[in-house]
């Protein structure tokens, strides 16, 4: 998926700040931060959202799940607190087509989201 940006950092062709990466999933800032810990995790292989994950790819989601938690690990947050967010669809504001887990943190997060 040469038109997708998340494809592109992964294959490293647009400069990304890597925080965590292992044989299925990176992990890297986001580069418009919300908070004070804003990392996207991603699946190395395309995935246009969660709508399109299958059985077969719990395995992955497994792991991207854990990437969450390590990287809120490693950046200092997991005793607060955390939230891991993903957009689904244009109503939800997602923008870029390949699936994410956005790993928020750092400061109270509000709730309900905008
Ligand atoms: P979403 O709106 O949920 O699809 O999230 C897309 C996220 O990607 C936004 O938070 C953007 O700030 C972030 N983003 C867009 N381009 C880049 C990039 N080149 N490097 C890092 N993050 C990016
Ligand atoms: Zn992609």
């Amino acid at each position: 998926m040469s038109d997708c940006l998340f494809c592109r950092i992964v294959a490293g062709t647009i400069p990304s700040k890597f925080v965590y990466q292992d044989d299925q999933v990176l992990a890297f800032e986001d580069i418009n931060p919300q908070a004070p810990v804003h990392v996207l995790v991603i699946p190395r292989r395309h995935i246009p959202s969660v709508a399109d994950f299958k059985a077969a790819d719990a395995n992955l989601l497994g792991q991207m799940v854990e990437a969450c938690v390590k990287i809120a690990k490693q950046k200092g947050i997991a005793d607060q607190g955390y939230r891991i967010v993903t957009n689904t669809g244009s109503n939800a504001g997602q923008s870029v087509f390949h699936v994410h887990f956005h790993v928020l943190g750092g400061r109270h997060l509000t709730w309900p989201p905008g």
